[in-house]
């Protein structure tokens, strides 16, 4: 017989009754339950990046972090692209980790050892950067971003690829030791590639290849750029002050070097060689998707792509970042800690007003911004066509409260013009805000979950205006017993999510005991299993 799994909370009660009564209090759960995710129960983690006054160095030289830690930091911020959290979790940590046993270990500094740079290959906007830049914060270590296109360009001068270490000292604030720990990263690295097969080839993609070679591995970078006018007049004076140049230069040994790139024409590489080898097994290989193959690309592809061997041979690490779907946007913009819908509640909020987003208006700017095809950058380009006007218009007005569902999404012009215009309109919004707020306090609290439709806040909010009491006061005492009432629902039967409608409104009391018991005949769910 299956057994009813218990809720979270539970089984968090079980284990610490469990482990005081055989070890006494000296004995904690280290263990932090998420609330309403059953079996979602995660480790403690901790790991946070700098605080303002703390040393970077030190920080560094000590690296302890795990790659499971490091992942659970990025699961934060970038959603989706596991794989590719995973692989530079792991990278990360091996880097750090030998960079920490090598300032330790004076023997190990000789040692042969393959820096874990990484080549990541992904379409834009769905959170390559993103992902290096967070990984850079937490581990406290500069970070610069450059276009590999920069310095193939022909006539450009002083787009040296030593810029960019140089770059990294300014990024810390001309701390030359810790520069040398930080992070390049180099996108559209694809624009240099050279594939062999064409004729006349572009000598300046192999010249950057061959540049960056030495950067990837170990080279002394001098401070003073050759290409820089400001920095020679300064050597010259220098030397004419002096009689000699002092040469200040970073090494590149622990610098660990991201490149990136779309390599859409890679699909195709690997697709020959691919059903190629497939051949004769009689496997399908045309239902299979373009970016499938792109995660199944080997450095022979690169190379046949049009990158020297050498210089693939040196980016051990190859990371996938797939394309984002609606889904995945959504979550972006529900979940992650640095979800644009933030910036734009704060700065409605810089004018005095409120914005609430609710689930259908968040799955509408997503579906929306898939439309884009620009990954998230599209979630960006949606809110900044659908709140421009809101934005210009609202500030200054008596609105100072309003909520993005799907219909304004959808027609934000209308739902402009009734906010402005339409009094009843939002004295609604008002109400359904407050009862939403009310609605996320409980479910802090008790971990239920309620939903009040249109005419239960209706009702409400008529019930307040009768008792010349607020909106949240009239909820409170209205619903005062649910959170007891709800709980014991809860454990009979599993529910954590409910709905108020008018009915339960007109009297909750007897609409709560009305389901106290009906819970208890209804039958948990191990017992409808066991009955089949
Ligand atoms: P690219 O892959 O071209 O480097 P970015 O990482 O610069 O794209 O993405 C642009 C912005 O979009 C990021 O700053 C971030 O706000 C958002 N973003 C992109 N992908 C994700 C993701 N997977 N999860 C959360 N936010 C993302």
């Amino acid at each position: 017989m299956a057994k009813r799994v218990p809720t979270p909370e539970e089984l968090q009660e079980d284990l610490a009754t469990f482990l005081r009564e055989k070890y006494g209090d000296h004995v904690q759960l280290g263990v932090q339950v998420q609330q309403g995710a059953p079996g979602n129960a995660q480790p403690n983690i901790t790991v946070a990046p700098p605080d303002e006054d703390e040393d970077l160095l030190e920080r560094i030289l000590e690296f302890n972090m795990t790659p499971k830690e490091v992942k659970a930091y990025l699961d934060r911020f970038v959603i989706g692209q596991d794989d590719a959290k995973r692989a530079l979790s792991i990278a990360i940590c091996d880097h750090y980790n030998h960079i920490r046993e090598c300032e330790q270990d004076d023997e190990l500094r000789d040692v042969e050892y393959a820096k874990q740079n990484v080549l990541m290959v992904g379409p834009t906007g769905v959170g390559k950067t993103y992902l290096i830049r967070t990984l850079a914060k937490l581990i406290g270590v500069p970070f610069v971003k450059a276009d590999a296109t920069k310095f193939s360009e022909t006539g450009y001068v002083g787009g040296n690829v030593e810029d960019l270490v140089r770059d990294l000292v300014t990024q810390a604030d001309g701390d030359m030791e810790l520069a040398q720990y930080g992070i390049v990263y180099l996108d559209e690295v694809d624009k240099v590639a050279t594939p062999p097969n064409i004729l006349g080839r572009d000598v300046s993609g192999r010249g950057v290849q061959m540049n960056l070679l030495k950067l990837l591995e170990e080279t002394e970078v001098d401070l003073r750029s050759p290409f820089d006018p400001a920095s020679q007049m300064q050597a010259a004076m220098e030397l004419q002050r002096t009689g000699k140049i002092e040469h200040e230069s970073v090494n590149t040994k622990y610098i660990l070097f991201i490149v990136s790139g779309a390599f859409t024409d890679l699909a195709d590489i690997v697709k020959k060689r691919v059903s190629h080898q497939r051949l004769g097994f009689g496997g399908n290989v045309e239902r299979e998707h373009d970016n499938e193959y792109l995660a199944q690309a080997i450095s022979e592809d690169f190379v046949k792509f049009g990158f020297e061997p050498e210089f693939i041979g040196r980016l051990p690490v190859h990371v996938f970042c797939h394309p984002l779907s609606v889904d995945h946007l959504f979550e972006i913009l529900s979940s992650s800690e640095g979800s644009i819908i933030k910036q734009y509640a704060r700065s409605f909020k810089a004018y005095g007003i409120e914005v609430e987003f609710e689930e259908d208006g968040l799955r509408a700017i997503a579906e929306r911004a898939h439309l884009e095809q620009t990954g998230a950058r599209g979630l960006m380009t949606v809110c900044e066509r659908l709140f421009r006007n809101f934005k210009y218009e609202l500030p200054g007005t008596d609105v100072t409260q309003f909520i993005v569902n799907r219909e304004l999404v959808e027609d934000p012009a209308a739902a402009l013009d009734r906010l402005v215009h339409d009094v009843a309109f939002r004295q609604r919004s008002v109400a359904r805000m407050t009862m939403s707020r009310f609605a996320e306090t409980f479910e802090k609290e008790s971990g239920i979950a309620l939903q009040f439709d249109d005419e239960a806040i209706a009702l409400i909010c008529e019930k307040a205006i009768e008792s010349g009491r607020t909106l949240d006061t009239t909820a409170k005492n209205l619903f005062s017993d649910y959170d007891h009432g709800l709980s014991l629902i809860r454990r009979n039967t599993g529910q954590t999510s409910f709905t108020i409608t008018r009915t339960t409104v007109e009297d909750p009391d007897t609409a709560l005991n009305e389901w106290i018991r009906a819970s208890y005949t209804t039958p948990p769910p191990e017992q409808v299993e066991s009955s089949e």
